[in-house]
């Protein structure tokens, strides 16, 4: 399978390669043309969410690396940061890179595997077709937001159904990364949307403007900040708002045994974190604990209500594809992936195909089911 190809175009030696595969810490997809290798783990530097494709060449589509949270920001600033810091909108949607691998603009998730979906939204745009074709040697990340997805569902007026916004641009196989601003122009003179950038601050006096807009996002519903060293040589940071947390953990507990103890805890240790260096009153404080506890109970009570009355947990997602083909096609991805969908409505309308994916939460029903027919834990 070419694996000495692979190893030698990764820096890595093959004898870890060949053991990552027998392991399954390394996948290879073989419904796909080309057939790629997945890394479902790190692996000697190379990143999980790493993608080879075993075209006539081999394309190295590397993994996108995971971003440092801030839970404390003004002596991490000092600490982490050289002498000036961009600070930049995160977007809360879902993780897309974008590369070409023989000729054809693929959409990869954080994982690595190619999305029918995404790639079929964003195969359409001629701005990032062209920008890679020119680039071949550099892979587009972004971040995929908007109502219309099978991912993550979050309203943003300047993104409509679906929009893709940019935040990185970076080399396929090295993963090293374009400053900020040359990357900013270098998208603009593609006509490529990329995320806000709020400005570029010296490290001491950036904190109070961070908190500023971290505080005026969450008034807007939108989740919060990446800190970046101009120059991306520097690992960045995120840091978001209470109100991001609490939503991200009022959706987790609709369906509590989904999720990794380790997203609750963080999310819960922020809040602690946040209100002290945000010095925060009384009153401050119990807005806070009252929406921390609201984000964590109600969803919680209401799921359990739910499967007490007999019904499966179920979350609903609109989507819209061009044909009865492409529908097909993603749903195989899903039930290859696991994920259990049943498809709650579909309707036909200019020419294109309304959908509503009914996703089944089977462990979480099961779970409560069971406590609620006498189980202890
Ligand atoms: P991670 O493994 O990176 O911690 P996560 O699933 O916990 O992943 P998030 O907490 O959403 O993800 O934070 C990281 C993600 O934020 C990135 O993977 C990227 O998809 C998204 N993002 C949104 N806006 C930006 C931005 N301006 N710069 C970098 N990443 C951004
Ligand atoms: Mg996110």
């Amino acid at each position: 399978m070419r694996l000495g190809e692979v190893a030698e175009k990764l820096g890595i030696e093959e004898w870890r390669l060949k053991g990552a595969l027998e392991r399954q810490s390394v996948q290879l997809i073989e419904n796909f043309r080309p057939r790629y290798l997945i890394f479902k783990k790190d692996i000697a530097g190379v990143e999980r969410g790493t993608a080879v494709f075993l075209g006539n060449e081999l394309t190295v589509v590397r993994g996108f690396p995971k971003i440092m949270r801030a839970f404390y920001l003004v002596p991490l600033l000092r600490k982490h940061f050289a002498s000036r810091v961009a600070v930049e909108e995160k977007m809360n949607g879902y993780n897309v890179r974008l590369a070409l691998v023989e000729g054809r603009l693929l959409a990869l998730t954080r994982g690595g595997f190619v999305c029918p979906y995404t790639t079929a939204k964003l195969s359409g745009d001629r701005n990032a077709e062209s920008f890679l074709k020119e680039h071949p040697e550099l892979v587009i990340c972004g971040e995929a937001v908007g109502e219309k997805n099978p991912y993550v569902v979050h309203r943003y007026e300047e993104a409509g159904d679906f929009g893709f916004f940019v935040f990185d641009l970076r080399n396929r196989e090295s993963n090293s990364a374009m400053p900020v601003l040359e990357r900013n122009r270098l998208l603009e003179e593609y006509g490529i949307k990329h995320v806000r950038l709020f400005g570029v601050y010296r490290k001491e006096e950036a904190a109070q403007k961070i908190f500023e807009v971290v505080r005026r996002l969450a008034g807007e519903g939108r989740e919060g900040v990446v800190i970046k060293d101009p120059e991306m040589k520097l690992p960045p940071v995120k840091y978001t708002s209470s109100q991001t947390n609490a939503s991200d953990l009022a959706y987790a507990f609709r369906f509590p045994y989904e999720y990794g103890r380790e997203f609750f805890f963080s999310r819960i240790i922020r809040e602690g974190f946040q209100a002290v260096e945000w010095k925060e009153g009384e009153k401050e404080l119990e807005e806070r604990a009252l929406r921390l506890g609201k984000s964590i109970l109600l969803p919680m009570v209401e799921s359990i209500k739910r499967v007490k009355k007999g019904e499966v947990l179920t979350e609903d997602y609109e989507l819209e594809f061009a044909s009865e083909a492409e529908l097909e096609e993603f749903l195989t991805y899903l039930r290859r992936q696991g994920v259990s969908v049943v498809i709650e409505e579909s309707e036909r309308s200019d020419g294109h195909l309304k959908v509503v994916l009914r996703r089944l939460r089977h462990s979480s029903t099961d779970r409560i089911r069971s406590v609620l027919s006498g189980r202890g834990e």
